[in-house]
């Protein structure tokens, strides 16, 4: 388990629907109120904890079965149908542990009606009536509200401060560390005309460094949403200095396998260090485009993928070409 991660917390797929169905305000005390509530509770504590969603799917899957102590009062069938309609639509396996903040974000974005999971229309036998609340347009009124009614953004006065604090850091840094797919973001901002100040990440700043004061400053490349590139991002979380952006808040995924395809193309490996103009030289000369190395082919990903990276909807060229030509000339 990584530093700071709490264990995963068991939680049946309906509970996640109910909490945004808004059962944890409920006056009734019962097991839709107690899972949103419970739900709810370990979000607030920790948005990123890992969720183990389960299920009594039995078959090869018994293993996770959470028993019927959970069930709302329509029955075993019911309730075992509406959880596994709610996999089905996430395309994960009872069982599956994803972390609370991704999990809120793929519902909200994939299911954005209960019609046809909580409550089926027309006029079902009476074991499938269905949940009494699905027809009521709750769900879907506050599932409107997106994750910020459950997981507020990152403080805008602390965003700013680290912003103050990592610039402080920087301007005297005898070496910086970055991770390596985010070499690339600086270039590609560079190419559409983004110079500093920029208030949600450092990295115009750097390259304005290197330009203008040392371009032989040390460079390391190193894992995560480091501090003193990532420092004031709204999507890092300080706590496990990690990447949250995207669609899905899935980005710690894709930037990962982006981090990796630069260390690929460039022969190198996290822990290197190179002077800054020799490695944007590198950069330069083994990376002549983005599509495929920080920009990720997206035509066999399906849209509700949690790999889905917008950067790689289009082949570019982007600004990272544009920015290469500029800087080309700029470190020579
Ligand atoms: S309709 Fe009922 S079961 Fe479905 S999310 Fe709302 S309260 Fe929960
Ligand atoms: S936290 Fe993520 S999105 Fe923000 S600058 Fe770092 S890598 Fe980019």
């Amino acid at each position: 388990m990584k530093r700071g991660l709490p264990p995963p917390l068991s939680v049946r797929p309906y509970h996640v629907l109910c909490l945004i169905c808004g059962c944890a305000e409920e006056r009734d005390t019962g097991p839709r109120k107690r899972g949103a509530r419970r739900f709810l509770k370990a979000i607030r504590q920790f948005p990123d904890r890992p969720i183990r969603l389960v299920c009594n799917a039995g078959d090869v899957f018994a293993y996770q079965d959470p028993g019927a102590s959970t069930d709302t009062p329509e029955g075993p069938d019911y309730n075992l149908k509406r959880d596994m309609d709610i996999l089905r639509r996430l395309n994960l396996m009872p069982g599956a542990v994803v972390p609370a903040r991704l999990l809120l974000q793929l519902v909200l974005k994939t299911i954005p009606t209960v019609t046809g999971i909580c409550a089926v229309p027309g006029h079902p036998a009476p074991p499938w009536h269905g949940c009494p609340r699905a027809t009521s347009g709750s769900y879907e009124d506050r599932c409107r509200n997106g994750i910020e009614a459950y997981i507020p953004r990152r403080p805008a006065d602390v965003m700013q401060a680290e912003k103050r604090q990592s610039m402080a850091a920087l301007s005297c840094a005898k070496g910086v560390t970055i991770r390596p797919h985010i070499l690339l973001c600086a270039v590609c901002q560079y190419g559409n005309g983004v110079h500093p100040p920029f208030a949600e990440d450092n990295l115009p700043e750097f390259l304005e460094r290197i330009l203008t004061q040392t371009p032989d400053i040390p460079v390391t490349m190193v894992r995560g949403a480091d501090w003193a590139m990532c420092a004031p991002c709204p999507s890092r979380v300080p706590a496990l200095n990690a990447c949250v952006t995207g669609h899905f808040n899935s980005g710690g995924l894709y930037n990962e396998l982006k981090d990796l395809n630069v260390l690929q193309a460039l022969g190198l490996t996290y822990g290197t260090t190179m002077n800054a103009r020799d490695l944007f030289r590198l950069i330069f000369d083994k990376i002549p485009r983005g599509y495929g190395v920080c920009a990720l082919p997206q035509q066999d990903i399906p849209e509700t993928s949690v790999w889905r990276d917008a950067c790689g909807k289009t082949q570019g060229p982007y600004g990272y070409e544009k920015g290469r030509e500029l800087l080309l000339e700029r470190l020579k």
